[in-house]
């Protein structure tokens, strides 16, 4: 099974951090689906979490990668070098790397080239602000990021979609989940029908996802799973969503 859930730690970790969390991630969890798990830690980790976790097929991410593959850019990471470090998928957009990095859509576009040009999958961040979603103009907001991100770029082997309402990071709250589900097919049906030679993988939903709230998502039929941040640092929440998960799609 391709990616499904993904655990986005931020600016959060350290050596005995990761291996207290596979740990407490491995006693909890009840199957073998180990590669629908992505885990993505700050790029420092990278090395050190692939050992913690050893044999288990859980895959590794970057939260971001530079728009350029080399060069004078001091601080940068490139694509080249997440997959060198032996990642398959990198974040791409997060609304936190929009707002307090100023990444517009045209950057985000020339950063997906650069996970295709280097074979990681990325996971696109698109997502509406409360005031938006209360104007009622979520649809025109995603589709409009959707069209300038997508438009400079050719085409993609793969892509993950992860649709997070900027209100419901972190925030505790989430749109109802039939509300998250018409969203999931409106951007499926955009991205399929405006940019056939993109290969969607998948939409996972993000914003607030718990243990508690994860069954009435993924009963869901167009989430196909979920981007999570602050329940992913639990490593013993994590596997718990990964289980519900798991009896629901497996
Ligand atoms: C995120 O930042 O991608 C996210 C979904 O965070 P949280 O789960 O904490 O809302």
């Amino acid at each position: 099974m391709s990616l499904r859930l993904v655990a986005n730690w931020k600016l959060n970790g350290s050596r005995e951090f990761n291996n207290k969390w596979v740990d407490e991630f491995l006693k909890n969890f009840n199957s073998q689906n180990f590669p629908s798990i992505g885990i993505a830690p700050t790029s420092i980790y990278i090395d050190h979490l692939q050992v913690a976790l050893g044999d288990h097929a859980i895959k590794i991410g970057s939260q971001n990668i530079d728009i350029e593959e080399a060069g004078a850019r001091t601080g940068e990471i490139s694509a080249s070098m997440i997959k060198d470090s032996g990642c398959t998928f990198c974040i791409i957009g997060h609304s936190e790397r929009r707002m307090l990095f100023y990444e517009t859509n045209q950057q985000i576009g020339q950063k997906l080239i650069q996970a295709n040009n280097n074979s990681l999958t990325p996971i696109l961040c698109i997502g509406e602000s409360e005031e938006e979603n209360q104007h009622n103009i979520t649809f025109n907001v995603l589709e409009t990021q959707i069209i300038e991100v997508l438009n400079d770029v050719p085409d993609l082997h793969s892509l993950i979609i992860a649709y997070e309402p900027v209100w419901a990071i972190g925030s505790g709250k989430t749109p109802n989940p039939e509300e998250i589900n018409s969203v999931h097919e409106m951007i499926k049906d955009v991205v399929q029908s405006r940019f056939p030679k993109i290969g969607l993988e998948s939409v996972l939903y993000g914003g607030s996802v718990n243990f508690k709230n994860a069954s009435s998502l993924f009963k869901q039929q167009a989430i196909d799973g979920a981007l999570i941040g602050g329940a992913s640092l639990d490593g013993r929440e994590f596997a718990l969503i990964a289980n519900v998960f798991n009896e629901l799609r497996e």
